[in-house]
């Protein structure tokens, strides 16, 4: 059933369209990833599922409900960890996420177990008491989620949630994704790093200049990413002869070298190491090491505008 549907969504800032006629569709219980580069759309977007943005045109129901009939009801579905924190600095953890199920309603008891569990959820309980300007940046980015699914949402939405933070909360961070999803909630994840959307979603629209240009399984975009695939070798000792040879190989479709390295693109279907490497033996190349790149979602946004993700 679909849970979150954007229907013709536009948002203009003065003459620039930051959000280009929109359609998109998330599915109750999945991980949903937006992913795109800095400046394609995806906070104003998610700002104008929450509420917080209005639209110019179009419309967006969660849970069936018209965020422009009736916000507040949407909002309570929703949690959202936005990319810039909302936290009280001079409030301790368990204040702040108590301050958060307060505007949530929740009072008493209700209130106190919510804040421990939340935040046991993001492994902050001993640091309960403290402020979080003692917190790194990690950690307070793990405070953002505990007052945002504190009051158990549906919907959860994350807004690059892994920018300029340490590995271990990072993948804390990913691993209490994967949890808050079989704990029954919807999540769509934003990010403009490929790998966390590969790592974590069941589906993916890749968004750019405020529209989608892919969305799809991750199977079904590596499919449209390109029939190739890449392999990289390290090698010492690359003649002109190996790569004339190489070049004639009738499944090889493209070749570069230098001294050090060849890169060979293969049709995905079809690679065929055993007549490489046997190329490669014939005339004496010394391989230091070899890596096969399988088509991606980087790969097919670049495909598909001519840019990198990170551009
Ligand atoms: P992303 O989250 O993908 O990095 P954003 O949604 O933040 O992208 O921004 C999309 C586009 O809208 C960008 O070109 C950005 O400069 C513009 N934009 C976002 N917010 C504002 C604003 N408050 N005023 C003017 N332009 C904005």
């Amino acid at each position: 059933m679909a849970f979150v549907e954007l229907k013709d969504v536009v948002k203009r800032y003065g003459n620039k369209l930051s959000v280009d006629h929109l359609d998109l569709t998330i599915q109750e219980g999945e991980i949903f990833g937006l992913l795109g580069p800095n400046g394609a759309g995806k906070s104003t977007t998610i700002h104008m599922i929450t509420g917080l943005l209005k639209m110019d045109q179009g419309d967006i129901k969660v849970d069936r409900i018209s965020v422009k009939n009736d916000s507040l009801e949407v909002k309570k579905r929703i949690g959202l960890v936005p990319q810039d924190l909302a936290l009280y600095e001079t409030m301790s953890a368990a204040e702040n996420v108590a301050f958060f199920g307060k505007l949530y309603g929740l009072r008493g008891e209700l209130l106190r177990n919510r804040v421990s569990e939340a935040l046991e959820f993001v492994g902050l309980q001993d640091r309960a008491k403290d402020k979080p300007e003692t917190f790194s940046g990690g950690m307070k980015r793990r405070l953002n989620i505990a007052c945002a699914i504190m009051h158990r949402p549906k919907l959860i939405i994350m807004d690059e949630p892994t920018v300029g933070i340490d590995p271990q909360s990072r993948n804390h961070i990913l691993e209490s994704v994967r949890t808050l999803n079989k704990m029954g909630s919807t999540i769509i994840y934003t990010s403009h790093y490929m790998e966390e959307v590969a790592a974590l979603s069941d589906r993916v629209a890749i968004l750019d200049q405020g529209h989608v240009i892919a969305s799809g399984t991750q199977q079904e975009l590596r499919e449209r990413a390109s029939q190739d695939e890449k392999i990289i070798i390290k090698a010492s000792h690359i003649s002109d002869q190996v790569i004339q040879e190489l070049r004639l190989h009738p499944r090889i479709t493209s070749i570069t070298a230098d001294n050090e390295s060849i890169e060979l693109s293969v049709p995905s279907s079809q690679v065929d190491l055993q007549d490489i490497l046997f190329i490669c033996a014939k005339h004496q190349v010394v391989i230091h090491s070899l890596v096969c790149e399988e088509p991606n979602l980087e790969t097919l946004f670049l495909s598909l505008t001519g840019r990198t993700l990170r551009d």
